[in-house]
């Protein structure tokens, strides 16, 4: 069985040390100031590492602080309800992440006393946590030198070595190219690098600072094709009285944003009546067109009218937010 150190580095080990060398001092100098970087809490670093999975770092810093002060410790996070933990998450989207989080919280405390567990192994161990969740944790947190693979990783490694690299082979390069001696550094660097420096889209070669390493210095030939977004057109009921609106719970098995509330999807009423307002929203890989109307069904869907008042408290989805902040009813 091949393990994660069973293929070659990209480089020599001369080349290795430069490469080390030259990146953590641009990190040093370069890195963003993003909060979670002020210690090295664990459970901080864990939530920005789970918030930060598909969504994008100025979101995820606006929740990031309102999340830690409904829960300011892994214990409040525990004992705290799954709605008020899922309304806490609104609009981060991916709510089994949230609900992975508050079982993985609920784990720490009961089994482990509330501590973290150190290791990547025991990490993955927990709800949620895979191995680059854990690599993370790990290195950052409590200095264990294990490498991590995401995207920006990925696609680093994979310019610097001028071909697609398969899984094996990018854990392999990342732990052959891993400072020791600064594992959490050294992760948060490559991650920084792929952020900010070597974009999806024209990187910026001419500043970096493994340019001389690089094999690719530019977008790979097989990046270019990338995958076009799906188009759709999706169209919602906007009905508000009295202070309150009408919103519809998602079912409890629904395979996304299972139980959160939105509100009442409507067929098309193009040609009959006009949206009162239009706006655009992105999934993955499709972009909707979301039209919504005014009073357009509520005698026929099963729903509730809610409190203005309440919908902060209430598990929204990001697009019922988005929308009902458009309204203004939010
Ligand atoms: S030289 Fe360009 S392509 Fe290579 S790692 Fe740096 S930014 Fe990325």
């Amino acid at each position: 069985m091949k393990t994660r150190q069973s293929t070659q580095s990209l480089f020599s080990v001369p080349q290795q040390h430069l490469f080390r060398k030259d990146i953590l001092a641009w990190y040093d100098r370069h890195q963003r100031d993003l909060p979670w970087r002020a210690n090295r809490d664990p459970y901080r670093i864990w939530l920005s590492e789970i918030m930060l999975q598909q969504t994008r770092v100025a979101a995820v810093i606006e929740h990031y602080h309102e999340f830690l002060r409904r829960f300011p410790t892994i214990e409040d996070l525990a004992a705290a309800r799954e709605a008020s933990v899922l309304a806490a998450w609104s609009g981060l989207g991916y709510y089994r992440r949230a609900r992975m989080l508050h079982s993985a919280a609920k784990v720490i405390v009961r089994e482990h006393g509330g501590k973290f567990p150190m290791t990547e192994k025991q990490l993955q161990a927990l709800p949620g946590i895979g191995r680059y969740t854990a690599a993370a944790i790990a290195s950052i947190a409590f200095d264990e030198p294990v490498a991590v693979v995401d995207g920006n990783v990925e696609r680093v490694l994979q310019r610097l070595a001028g071909r697609r690299l398969a899984s094996v082979e990018l854990w392999s390069a990342a732990n052959h190219l891993l400072d020791k001696k600064r594992p959490g550094d050294f992760n948060q660097a490559m991650m920084e690098l792929g952020a900010v420096q070597c974009n999806p889209r024209a990187p910026a070669c001419l500043t970096c600072p493994v340019v001389e390493l690089c094999s690719t210095r530019g977008e790979l030939a097989v990046e270019a094709k990338a995958a076009r977004q799906k188009q759709c057109e999706i169209h919602y009921a906007l009905d508000v009285r009295d202070g309150e609106v009408w919103l519809v719970q998602r079912a409890r098995d629904a395979s996304l944003m299972a139980g959160m509330w939105e509100l009442p999807e409507v067929a098309s009423m193009n040609g009959v009546s006009r949206p009162v307002f239009t706006l655009r929203h992105s999934i993955t890989v499709t972009d909707y067109t979301v039209r919504v109307w005014q009073n357009a069904v509520r005698s026929r869907t099963a729903g509730k009218w809610i409190p203005r008042g309440r919908l902060e408290r209430v598990a929204l989805t990001g697009l019922a937010r988005k929308i009902l902040r458009k309204a203004e009813v939010l």
